[in-house]
């Protein structure tokens, strides 16, 4: 038993090891790959629930690496956050997709805004205001082409250091909204303190949607909430048309998810825009 005992030990420790290896790679790879050129941003359609029509679109984050291929955000975002190098890419997505937004309008395309998620690190920065300033005014967009989606997490860390940065924000008329809904520690009155636009309801609420009576319950409260509070909501992850029918009857304004569209290229994402395509 003893010697199996340290057997398991020497196995754990080769796999942390490997753990250990395999981050410090990613992370020596994530500094060179903003000078590489390896970032993309993927744009997802949102829509109106009600018209039908095309009313938004988040910028998502993509890298691609030369050898190991794509490597999905929910792997390298965490390692980005805990280096500091989130700060730099964080910057790059807020400009690359304002130059986007300038692009679709300078071919002619109607504008809908970007959403743009922000980190609690970027957030923190006393830079970060004129980050977007910056970002706006290179492109000659309004504030309200702009969303910031934040995370209940990240509002929270610090609430006086994000209520001070997300005020100004609100007075270049940009937009907010809290993502992932329901799954931090959410406090209804920060809800009011921060009063974004729109609160994303978590996907984990939404896929099971509308057999499992809990779910309902908690989506139903939320949008009740939102809309006492004159917020609007929006339904990440919708994948069936019964989730869509159920969303709908209880009032919920958008919707994102792979039913509508997934995330695609800001060429298929322009294709959409002159389309104006109702779903
Ligand atoms: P998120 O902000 O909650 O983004 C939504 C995620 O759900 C995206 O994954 C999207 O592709 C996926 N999704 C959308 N519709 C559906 C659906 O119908 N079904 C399912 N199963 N999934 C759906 P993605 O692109 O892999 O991004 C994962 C997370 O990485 C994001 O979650 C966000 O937290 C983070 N992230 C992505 N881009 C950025 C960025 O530019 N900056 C920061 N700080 N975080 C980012
Ligand atoms: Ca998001
Ligand atoms: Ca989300
Ligand atoms: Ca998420």
């Amino acid at each position: 038993a003893k010697s199996s005992g340290r057997n398991t030990y020497q196995f754990y420790a080769r796999r942390m090891n490997e753990q250990v290896t395999e981050r410090l790679l990613l992370e020596s790879h994530l500094r060179q790959a903003l000078e590489n050129n390896e970032l993309e941003l993927v744009y997802q359609p949102q829509f109106a629930i009600k018209s039908r029509r095309l009313v938004g679109c988040e910028a998502l984050l993509r890298w691609n690496h030369p050898e190991h291929g794509r490597i999905p955000p929910d792997r390298f975002i965490p390692v980005a956050e805990d280096t500091g190098l989130i700060v730099g890419i964080g910057r790059w997505v807020l400009n690359e997709a304002c130059r986007q937004l300038a692009r679709w309008r300078d071919s002619g395309l109607p504008c809908i805004p970007v959403a743009v998620n922000v980190s609690a690190r970027q957030l923190a920065r006393h830079d970060f205001i004129e980050d977007v300033e910056h970002a706006l005014r290179e492109n000659g967009l309004e504030g309200s082409l702009l969303e910031l989606e934040v995370t209940e997490s990240t509002l929270m860390e610090d609430p006086d250091m994000a209520a001070g940065q997300l005020a100004r924000i609100k007075e270049m008329g940009v937009r907010l909204s809290v993502d992932d809904f329901g799954t931090g520690y959410s406090s209804l009155a920060y809800l009011k303190r921060f009063a974004p636009d729109t609160i994303k309801i978590d996907r984990s609420f939404v896929c099971d949607l509308p057999d499992d009576s809990e779910d309902a319950a908690i989506v139903s409260a939320i949008i009740h909430l939102a809309e006492a509070l004159g917020m609007d909501t929006l339904a990440e992850g919708v994948e069936t048309e019964a989730q869509r029918q159920f969303l709908g009857s209880l009032r919920c304004q958008l919707l994102q998810g792979y039913l509508m569209g997934r995330p695609q290229s800001a060429q298929e994402m322009g294709d959409l825009l002159a389309s104006r395509k109702t779903v």
